[in-house]
């Protein structure tokens, strides 16, 4: 049981940032006393968490399964667990903490990745300097990299060490204690679990992520008033922009079904190939492609969302706006790899659509309210 008192810093959220910035924390200031607060277990031992070769966790245990509000109900994956895969590290850090390997660098000589590149090839989609889309231009046809070291996934809390810091998972953190005596300016001093334990502290962060940070503010009093007034609680600080301009990009998995199954092209098939050390080493697939949009339909769809002053930089040069990847297996969860299909991964990489995040109750249990506006201006 960790002691409730005399923390000199709580984060709550023990995913990318919380346990990155523990880490940092803990490396600056060793005697420091921090405190890491997660809702979610700790799978840092997990292979099948470290080695995983698709998005088959997508809708499982450790994931917070949120839906949006009814738009197009498009199912929103989130990580619920301690320590997330850092994905933005620079793709060229060998020397530092973080490992990026690929398709090439480990031997993963997928059958399909000459055909994929050819095709980009015939519709004009020129495959990148060295195959590397971290050297300054990113459009065009680059390699996968992923922050994998000898095949296993950098989960942040084992890459940044959390030695000397205090972990407790499996917490759901359900408001922050604030200290709003009269003439001074409201303080943070610590949080109270859902359970009803307090844990009290000098600083507190809040990383519990993009939807998990405004429902948390809101639940402690933080944020738009006429959204607390409504579900009965007490404004300590008003901050209208509290779960404003939220922005997400949007996934559209399209499955192939193969002709020719029985060459053991996808994952899931009984070919020996996919028993091999090395390609367990990735996620099965060769390379990301980032593709402009040709101009004129843009120029048109912006005109018409009427937000020209806006957007209208994105006509002004090439724009990374798509990105499609091929995956040699059965993408969509729940339908396991099964040998005789692979998928397409279209992204927007840079929506105009902005919308909230708000709250459904006073129970921070209950799922956030989420709208992300999809495909709107
Ligand atoms: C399927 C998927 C694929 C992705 N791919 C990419 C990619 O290729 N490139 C990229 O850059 N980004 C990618 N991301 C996004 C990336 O994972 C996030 O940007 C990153 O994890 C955000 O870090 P964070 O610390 O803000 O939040 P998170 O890593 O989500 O951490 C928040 C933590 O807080 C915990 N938590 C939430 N509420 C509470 C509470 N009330 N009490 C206690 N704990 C709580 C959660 O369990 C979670 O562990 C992907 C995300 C998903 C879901």
């Amino acid at each position: 049981m960790a002691s409730t008192t005399g923390w000199d810093h709580i984060i709550v959220g023990g995913g990318l940032a919380g346990t990155v910035l523990a880490s940092r924390l803990i490396e600056a200031s060793p005697k420091l006393r921090v405190l890491v607060l997660e809702a979610g277990p700790d799978v840092s031992h997990r292979k099948d968490i470290l080695y995983f070769q698709s998005f088959n966790f997508i809708g499982g245990e450790f994931d917070w399964n949120y839906k949006s509000v009814p738009q197009k109900a498009f199912p929103i994956s989130s990580g619920l667990k301690l320590g997330t895969k850092p994905q933005n590290s620079e793709a060229h850090g060998r020397a530092g903490k973080l490992h990026i390997e690929s398709p090439i660098s480990t031997g993963r000589d997928y059958p399909l990745a000459g055909p994929v590149k050819q095709s980009w090839a015939a519709l004009g989609v020129e495959a990148l300097r060295g195959l590397d889309m971290n050297a300054g231009q990113n459009l065009g046809l680059g390699e996968l990299n992923e922050n994998r070291h000898n095949g296993a996934r950098q989960i942040s809390s084992t890459v940044y060490p959390l030695a000397g810091v205090t972990v407790v998972t499996n917490v759901l953190v359900g408001s922050i204690l604030i200290d709003e005596a009269d003439n001074v300016t409201p303080r943070a001093t610590g949080v109270r679990l859902a359970n009803g334990d307090d844990y009290h502290g000098t600083e507190v962060s809040i990383s519990t992520g993009a939807y998990r940070t405004p429902q948390l503010l809101m639940l402690s009093g933080i944020g738009p008033r006429d959204v607390l007034d409504q579900h009965g609680i007490e404004t300590k600080v008003e901050a209208p922009e509290v779960g404003k301009n939220f922005n997400d990009h949007v996934l559209l998995w399209l499955n192939w079904r193969l002709r020719n199954p029985a060459n053991g092209d996808a994952l899931g098939s009984s070919h020996p190939r996919w028993g091999e050390a090395r390609f367990g080493t990735g996620m099965p697939a060769s390379y990301v492609v980032s593709t402009d949009v040709p101009k004129d339909g843009l120029r048109t769809a912006i005109d018409r969302d009427g937000n020209a002053d806006r957007d209208r930089y994105l006509l002004e040069k090439p724009h990374a706006l798509m990105r499609t990847s091929s995956w040699y297996y059965f993408g969509v969860p729940p339908q396991k790899p099964d040998g005789t299909h692979i998928s397409t991964a279209l992204m927007g990489m840079k929506p105009t659509s902005r919308d909230t995040i708000t709250i459904a109750s006073k129970d921070p249990a209950d799922l956030p309210v989420i709208d992300p506006n999809y495909l709107t201006l």
